[in-house]
């Protein structure tokens, strides 16, 4: 690559597993991807050495407490070091034109805010950020001319056959689901899983967070509240299809009766791939699809009553009124309890439901309203887990 097709990147969320995936890929090459800026929360090590490896310019940690740590693993690079939230945004104002978000939670709310602020190419992972600010997150993105760039394998998929032209034309707009661990599972079975159960997924290597939330199918549930805002299809013409196999990433239906789908075999580096070549198409070292091999793909509507968390969050995208931000805040404080193992897997829904209930409601009208509520459903979602 030549200055001039040079890429700058950045990414937030460098030591995890979208990360690192990311990382596999711009660092077979590294002309056309300079780096500008990585973060992590905790694994010092890996960041230092990816930060190393990668010659970038910037190196975070989001933890106040790990700022020395870093700065000796990485003294004498010419690496500038910061800590904690202001840094984590500093890291995502750095002028790369490629920002990858892929923090884990809301937590990557600030920093994906600060990148699409100065009208980045955003490469989005981080469902939660979107989940969690919704219409304001797009409002900024259309505002600071960024451009957000689906990561998320079903919704990458979209991206890719959804006609912009033709969107009248659309009928319905599917995401697949792989139905996690448990799809088959009686509900009184599930009472018992553990956090190693749950985190095991059959199709992707993923972190824990999103592990457990395929577990519990609200990772669809996420991201059908994501579709909607990516999307502009509207929610009656959103739909989940139960594909154990994770091979049909997404289908467009459209008028005249044809389906557009888009298969692909179960790994990251192809979505990821996509969005740091757009518009082109380059070549990634994924695993290629063997359909001769694989042989069957099997489809299932999706079990509601086995799945609570499904209708929780579309239930939470009708409502609309600052529900979706209570209900992402408290899944992830009902996750982070069960594999601390403070309460049971079915607990987790019964939180967020529980939250939801208890949550005057109130849509946000500016970010930091949204904070405030993702706060106060945070604190709520607390009180509930050390109730049970
Ligand atoms: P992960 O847990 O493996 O990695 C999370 C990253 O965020 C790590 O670098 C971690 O250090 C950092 N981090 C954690 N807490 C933080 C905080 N409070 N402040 C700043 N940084 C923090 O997670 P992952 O599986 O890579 O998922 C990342 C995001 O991508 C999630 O939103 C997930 O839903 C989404 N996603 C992941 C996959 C996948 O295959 N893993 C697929 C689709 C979407
Ligand atoms: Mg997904």
């Amino acid at each position: 690559a030549t200055a001039s097709t040079a890429r700058h990147v950045s990414i937030l969320g460098a030591t995890g597993s979208v990360g690192r995936q990311t990382i596999d890929l711009i660092a077979r090459d590294p002309e056309r991807y300079p780096v500008e800026a990585l973060t992590a929360n905790g694994n010092i090590d890996q960041l230092a050495e990816d930060a190393i490896r990668l010659r970038a310019r910037f190196a975070v940690t989001a933890d106040p407490a790990r700022y020395l740590e870093l700065k000796q693993r990485l003294s004498g690079t010419g690496i500038a070091v910061g800590a904690g939230p202001d840094a984590l945004i500093e890291a995502a104002e750095r002028p790369a034109g490629w920002v990858m978000a892929a923090i884990v939670g809301s937590a990557g709310l600030a920093p994906t805010l600060a990148a699409v602020r100065r009208g980045a190419l955003v490469a989005l992972a981080n469902k939660e950020c979107l989940v969690c600010a919704g219409d304001l997150f797009t409002a900024e993105v259309q505002r600071h001319g960024a451009r957000l760039l689906p990561a998320d394998s079903e919704h990458n998929a979209i991206a890719q056959i959804l006609e912009p032209d033709r969107i009248d034309a659309v009928e319905r707009v599917v995401l697949t689901a792989s139905g996690g661990p448990f799809r088959s599972m009686p509900l009184d079975e599930m009472r018992r899983v553990t956090p190693e159960q749950a985190v095991a997924h059959p199709n992707w290597s993923m972190g824990a967070k999103i592990s457990v939330d395929s577990a519990t199918m609200m990772n669809k549930g996420l991201e059908l509240i994501e579709a909607h805002h990516l999307f502009p299809v509207g929610i009656d013409r959103l739909d989940i299809l139960v594909h154990p196999q994770s091979i049909v990433h997404g289908l467009v239906y459209y008028a005249d009766g044809s389906v557009l789908a888009h298969l692909g075999a179960p790994d990251m580096r192809t979505p990821i791939a996509w969005t740091l070549a757009w518009p082109d198409r380059r070549h990634a070292p994924s695993d290629r699809l063997d359909l001769a091999r694989i042989g069957t793909l099997s489809f299932e509507a999706p079990d509601d009553r086995r799945f609570p968390c499904l209708a929780l969050a579309r239930d939470a995208l009708k409502c609309g009124d600052g529900a979706a931000t209570i209900l992402n805040a408290a899944n992830e404080v009902a996750v982070a309890a069960f594999l601390s193992r403070r309460i049971g897997f079915l607990d987790i829904a019964g939180i967020v439901a529980d939250t939801l209930d208890g949550e005057a409601r109130r849509a946000p009208t500016s970010i930091d309203e949204v904070i405030a509520l993702d706060q106060a459903a945070r604190r709520r979602a607390t009180d509930l887990v050390a109730a049970r």
